[in-house]
């Protein structure tokens, strides 16, 4: 048997189509969406996520400001900054691109997010209203990774799914998203007994580890459906290395049902629900309901 692959690629393709109809909807109606994009310092990978953020916002037909920030500025003014894009119309969504350098205090920035703005999702109001089944803008990796099953799965009601990791990012959220569309949910992590034992009894694994290829093909249930978040940069030969994911793609493909490829799966759903986040912001700004079918 070989495991049908989750083309992330076409489908984060699909959602950025369909957010981009939507745009175009709501400019008639006088509104643009933007999005603020916050980089303090200069961390290579987030530059590369930065300008990648700022292409697909333009793509999408939405505003696209951008604030690049000195490592060594000072909290007060991120948090000055942060209070200016509060309280500009224009800007319906803010994204602080972590991680931030040691002397911020992440939480403390996130936070003082306008909640309805926090299109990531980490704002504690959001985790909290996504807890407790309210409207919430949710963590942009896993509400893709939700996307992707309810696309392959229809309904997820009763599936035993297991999370390996519990990060705030990505494990916690979509146990959430799991639970809310009534999987039977097991959070693992570091601390987990016997995790090959515990990843066989799912018919929904999803690997959110950053350990490169721990998940092996022995460790998934024959048939079933496999979400690779992780992405990890292994040593190639004299070049710069190849990306894998956190399962062992090679052994898993002839075992599970269904599977992401890494890169190609869950990486492109990220942005695309970057952009859905945006767009319902500033739906919800404007007082109209968020597109059905782009949110959680
Ligand atoms: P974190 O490092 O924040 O969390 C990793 C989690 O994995 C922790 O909960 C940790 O457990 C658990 N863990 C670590 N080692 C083991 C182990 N040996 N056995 C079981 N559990 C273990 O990572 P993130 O959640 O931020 O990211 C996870 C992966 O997803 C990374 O590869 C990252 O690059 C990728 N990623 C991909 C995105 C995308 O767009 N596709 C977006 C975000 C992340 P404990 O809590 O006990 O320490």
């Amino acid at each position: 048997m070989t495991a049908e692959l989750i083309d992330g690629k076409a489908f984060g393709a699909s959602v950025r189509a369909r957010v981009a109809a939507e745009v175009l909807g709501l400019r008639a109606r006088g509104v643009t969406p933007g999005l603020a994009v916050v980089l303090v310092g200069e961390d290579p990978a987030s530059q590369v996520y930065v300008r990648s953020k700022q292409r697909a916002t333009a793509e999408a037909g939405m505003a696209g400001f951008e604030h690049r920030l000195p490592a060594a500025t000072a909290e007060a003014d991120l948090l000055a900054l942060v209070a200016r894009l509060n309280a500009d119309p224009a800007v319906h969504g803010i994204l602080v691109q972590l991680p931030l350098p040691a002397h911020l205090d992440a939480d403390l920035v996130i936070n003082a997010i306008d909640p309805g703005k926090d299109v990531d999702g980490f704002h504690v109001t959001n985790v909290g209203r996504l807890a407790t089944g309210q409207d919430a803008l949710v963590p942009c990796t896993p509400l893709g990774c939700l996307m992707l099953l309810r696309d392959r799965l229809g309904s997820l009601a009763g599936a035993d799914a297991v999370v390996v990791g519990r990060s705030n990012i990505v494990g916690k959220p979509m146990a959430q998203l799991l639970l809310r569309d009534s999987a039977t949910v097991t959070v693992a992590h570091s601390r987990t007994r016997d995790l090959p034992a515990v990843c066989r009894r799912a018919d929904i694994l999803v690997a959110a580890v950053g350990r490169p290829e721990m998940i092996r093909g022995d460790w998934i249930r024959p048939g079933a459906t496999v979400i690779d978040v992780g992405i990890n940069r292994v040593p190639g030969e004299g070049g710069p290395g190849r990306l894998v994911g956190d399962v062992h793609f090679a052994s898993a493909v002839g075992v599970a049902g269904a599977i992401t490829p890494v890169p190609g799966g869950v990486g492109p759903m990220t942005i695309a629900c970057l952009l859905a986040n945006t767009l319902a912001a500033a739906a919800r700004a404007h007082g109209l309901a968020a597109p059905a079918g782009l949110t959680a």
